[in-house]
């Protein structure tokens, strides 16, 4: 099988309109898995919904784990600023290739995809490779979350997210819950508010209750302090009523030893005196490896020469498919986030990667899947 070129795939990933909603990732993850088939991998396709097409692709003789590396094919869409390149052509300007998911993150699986076919042949005379690209990442982690809970990953012994961290390895992020909360009350003429019962100044309390929340672990050694914001409200129809429904969205960003289900129900106990009701409606767990782990310190090792210095334990801001995949390989395995974008570009108009970084980055992975033992 000839090299593939990895900043050529980019740009063929980046013509498919993977846009998230609606995804519709099956035709570029089906571009993938032909690649991968070619090169003989064993592909299995995935769909949570119809179109909604994720793959996993394996190879390897079975003597021991193989070593996983992930990325999603949906991008977020193009944001309302006009952008001044075209987001789907795969323009390059100098060391800069445009375009949305040039970042986040169609270079990183284009990166780990070169690498693995180019490898393939060894790969598949050791423990060898597990290759698991998702559909529905921005949007909850659907396709991530579905082959979990289907028990459709069989097992791994380590993850690369190939998610934008400019090739630095990152040993975790912080896990993601996000609750609405609704209060309700009864309705009445606007000039008879004391017939009524206001729901919004139910929701100003519930609010203000909020504010005192104290989380059950107050900071971790590496990812800092969980936090909350108030993201959206909504209540009233009309301004001459008493309002008898409204809702907020909470987003809380959680450490490592904070149970999500043990938070709805530490919230729902703070809010339920003002007649409150909450209800998870997102749920990605924290992601962390300790750092001295024997695997996280040769990814260290490894960048090392990249970056100019051996990398320091770091968590990064946003979370990743890592935590749903983690838990359908069974709980304990190393991972990290590593990958070519530039973080601080993803989901930004004019998006691009750096045309250097991904070489780097196919080296770095080419470096890793070697040394992968099993
Ligand atoms: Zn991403």
């Amino acid at each position: 099988m000839a090299a593939i070129d990895p900043r050529a795939l980019t740009r063929e990933l980046l013509a498919f309109n993977t846009i998230n909603p609606p995804g519709m990732e099956r035709a570029c993850t089906e571009h993938l898995g032909g690649i991968l088939e070619a090169a003989g991998f064993a592909v299995a396709y995935h769909d949570f919904a119809p179109g909604r097409t994720s793959l996993v692709a394996r190879i390897g003789n079975g003597s021991g784990a193989p070593l996983c590396f992930t990325g999603h094919v949906d991008t977020v869409p193009l944001g309302a600023a006009p952008w001044t390149r075209d987001a789907f052509a795969g323009e390059t300007d100098g060391d800069r290739l445009y375009g949305r998911g040039s970042t986040d993150m169609k270079s990183g699986i284009a990166a780990f995809v070169a690498a693995a076919v180019d490898l393939a042949k060894d790969a598949a005379r050791g423990p060898g490779l597990l290759l698991v690209i998702t559909a529905g990442e921005e949007i909850g982690c659907e396709g991530a979350k579905y082959m979990a809970d289907h028990g459709l990953l069989g097992s791994a012994g380590a993850i690369v997210v190939a998610e934008p961290t400019g090739n630095y390895p990152y040993v975790g992020h912080k896990g993601l819950a996000w609750f609405e909360i609704e209060t309700h009350g009864v309705t009445a003429h606007g000039s008879m508010p004391e017939v009524g019962d206001n729901a919004i100044v139910k929701m100003a309390n519930v609010i203000g209750d909020l504010q005192g929340f104290r989380f059950p672990v107050e900071s971790h050694p590496v990812m800092g302090k969980p936090t909350m914001n108030v993201g959206t409200i909504r209540g009233g129809l009309n301004t001459n009523s008493v309002p008898d429904e409204a809702r907020i969205t909470l987003d809380t960003r959680t450490v490592p030893g904070i149970d999500h289900v043990h938070l709805c129900q530490s919230l729902q106990a703070l809010v339920a005196p003002r007649g409150a009701k909450v209800r998870q409606i997102v749920d990605t767990k924290a992601l962390y490896t300790e750092p001295a782990n024997e695997w996280v310190q040769q990814v260290f090792e490894a960048c090392t020469p990249y970056l100019g210095a051996r990398p320091q334990p770091k968590t990064i801001t946003f979370s990743t498919d890592g935590a749903d995949l983690k838990r359908g390989f069974g709980g304990e395995l190393p991972a990290v986030i590593l990958g070519p974008g530039e973080p601080t570009l993803a989901h930004q108009t004019d998006e691009w990667c750096s045309l250097d970084r991904i070489g780097q980055s196919v080296e770095l992975f080419r470096t890793l899947m070697q040394q992968w033992k099993g």
